[in-house]
């Protein structure tokens, strides 16, 4: 076995977008289990959202990410020695293992991952923790109905693109918003919405009207700025909106172009508008195994689909990450580990 193992560490707090100098790449002695825990060796890491907040020291619903830490991530791994008896080497396991090659870390909060029920990617994507927020959202607080409309932004991502295909399951209309003319193809030729709507192009106010005659009964809110302020007069009375992330605001910047904090409490009141933010975990006891009884078969049979935007090599993450809060994914962002 090799004896040493790299992570990438925390070294600065970004001002606005981060860059890649928040970040080092470390090599350091292997990490040995103790009593309970497993030696895991990774083999995806998920990039998600919500890193950029653990790299900010605001009080939020998780703890930072400490200066000199590595940053927090799930992954795929694969047990490499055991001292508990459930796991075995060989074993594969999601785990919250980080931006690390190894890891020895406690067998309590490890997932199995059965490869021979659907890629393992997929357990850090469509069937992870990105497809059961879609789920979750939709089912609890979004609650489509037949010939309603729905909206998504960040529409060919792993949770836009799920939201879109759950509302036409549910028979309502799905409309994206997405960003440039391949991934607005994607999500209109290959996942099926009914439209979408390139945020990049000029006119989106007119054109998500056009997609949208009969207003919109759901919005499924991923981004927040720009999108928020385009969406808001569409919203029909007693839209529900699941408040899922506000990506255009993690960095920092506003994002819109005027307050829209008067608009957006007027059309609560007249509209009677339904918006509820949630963090997934809230609904993960009640509502995963119906997940994944639902959404598991339907994935496995390729009537969901979904894409992955796979880059090769644990030092690549800062600059897939700091690319992905831009937009330059396409797909659910992950790191292929050697
Ligand atoms: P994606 O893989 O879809 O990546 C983010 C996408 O956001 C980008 O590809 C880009 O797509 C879009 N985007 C970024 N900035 C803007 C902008 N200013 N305006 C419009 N679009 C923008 O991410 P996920 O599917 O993993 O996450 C989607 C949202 O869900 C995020 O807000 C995330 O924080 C949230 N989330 C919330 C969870 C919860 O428990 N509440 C759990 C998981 C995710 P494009 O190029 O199409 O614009």
């Amino acid at each position: 076995m090799m004896d040493s193992c790299q992570h990438i560490v925390l070294v600065s707090r970004p001002t606005g977008i981060p860059v890649a100098e928040n970040f080092r790449l470390e090599t350091g002695p292997m990490p040995v289990p103790t009593d309970g825990e497993v030696l895991v060796r990774a083999r995806y890491l998920s990039l998600d959202p919500y890193m950029r907040g653990r790299m900010s020291p605001a009080k939020s619903y998780a703890k930072p990410v400490e200066i000199g830490e590595p940053m927090e991530g799930e992954t795929i791994a694969e047990v490499v020695e055991s001292r508990h008896p459930d796991y075995q080497p060989g074993d594969l396991v999601r785990a919250r293992s980080g931006w690390r090659t190894h890891a020895a870390i406690s067998a309590e909060g490890l997932h199995r991952v059965d490869p021979a029920l659907a890629p393992i990617t997929t357990n850090l994507g469509v069937l992870g923790m990105p497809g059961f927020t879609a789920y979750a959202g939709m089912k609890v607080i979004g609650q489509p109905k037949p010939g309603e409309t729905v909206v998504v932004a960040a529409a060919s991502g792993p949770v836009g693109s799920l939201v879109g295909q759950l509302a036409k399951l549910a028979g309502a209309r799905a409309v994206g918003i997405a960003g440039g003319p391949e991934k607005c193809a994607y999500v209109r030729g290959e996942l099926g919405f009914d439209a979408v709507v390139d945020h990049r192009s000029e006119g989106i106010e007119e054109k998500l009207a056009e997609a949208c005659p009969d207003g919109i009964d759901v919005y499924f809110e991923n981004v927040g700025g720009q999108i928020w302020q385009v969406v808001l007069p569409l919203l029909n009375r007693f839209a529900r909106v699941p408040m899922c992330g506000v990506i255009a605001h993690y960095n920092g910047a506003a994002g819109a172009e005027h307050d829209l904090l008067p608009a957006t409490m007027l059309a609560i009141v007249r509209r009677s508008l339904l918006l509820r933010g949630y963090i997934n975990v809230e609904f993960v006891d009640e509502h995963y195994d119906a997940f994944l009884r639902e959404v598991g078969p339907k994935v496995r049979s390729g009537e969901i689909r979904y894409r992955e935007d796979i880059v090769d090599g644990l030092e690549k993450a800062p600059e897939a990450f700091i690319g992905m809060l831009a937009g330059r994914n396409f797909g659910k962002a992950l790191i292929r580990l050697s």
